[in-house]
């Protein structure tokens, strides 16, 4: 991942995708240069837990202009911790959702995270789109999986072509869990370490991606941890619960640009 700034705010890009997937652009956004006070300070891009509506609206209208997305060719998801997949034309909010599809160019995808992954799936030959939300339970629902199906089905990609962006989250020394929801998971993905159930969701979203049929070298992950990066993200864990919340975004370029 690099950084680059626009309007004061600090933005992860993948520049290796520029010439693998040229109709692709994906963004992580981070805490400086937005409007909301402490404990969301500052570019709280979501979350209702005591934010103000009006201050979280004025950070997306900062971001959506500093990258020239246009809030009409938005979709976003509500997330419920579930495995549905909206299949998307046009912007808007798709509540009850955890991934969105589309093969519209132009159009917009965010996911809304603070600890958990985001994931973006992209298949250059069709324009074919997803972003989608992991957690816990999204990745024991196999939503990871659910989505490459409905891609395949849908837009007939071969995942061999496509590459994926795993977003930051909670990483596996960060993420102690109950001894009942570790076991839930393969070996490898749990650990128990000083004195708790750890799980390692980067790793678990990886090789699902490579089961689905995605290879290795497309798949590429910010390595951030955001409980440990508390000076650019926010963290649900580690600021127990009152925090503000980032967004990935992955963008499709129009037609002929
Ligand atoms: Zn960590």
């Amino acid at each position: 991942m690099e950084w680059i700034t626009r309007s004061g705010l600090v933005i992860g890009t993948f520049p290796p995708l520029k010439a693998i997937a040229p109709g692709l652009e994906v963004f992580i956004t981070t805490r400086p240069g937005g409007a909301s006070a402490p404990p969301f300070e500052s570019l709280n891009l979501g979350g209702t837990l005591g934010d103000r509506h009006e201050t979280i609206e004025r950070n997306r209208k900062l971001l959506l202009a500093a990258l020239g997305i246009s809030p009409r060719r938005l979709a976003r998801t509500g997330q419920i911790h579930g495995s549905e997949i909206a299949v998307v034309t046009r912007g808007g909010h798709y509540e009850g959702f955890d991934a969105l599809a589309t093969a519209k160019r132009g159009l917009s995808l965010a996911i809304s995270t603070a600890d958990c992954y985001s994931v973006v799936i992209y298949s250059p030959p069709e324009h074919a789109l997803a972003a989608l939300h992991v957690g816990r339970r999204g990745a024991e629902l196999g939503i990871v999986g659910r989505t490459v199906g409905v891609m395949r089905k849908r837009y007939r990609i071969d995942p061999a072509y496509a590459v994926a962006v795993i977003g930051p989250g909670i990483c596996g020394k960060c993420y102690s869990v109950s001894r009942d929801d570790a076991l839930r998971f393969p070996k490898a993905f749990r650990r128990f370490e000083r004195g708790a159930w750890h799980l390692d969701l980067a790793a678990l979203i990886e090789r699902e991606l490579a089961l689905q049929g995605l290879k290795k070298r497309n798949i590429f992950s910010s390595g951030l941890c955001t409980a440990c990066n508390p000076e650019l993200f926010f963290s649900h864990r580690r600021d127990r619960g009152i925090t503000g919340r980032h967004w990935t975004l992955a963008s499709m370029r129009p037609a002929g640009e």
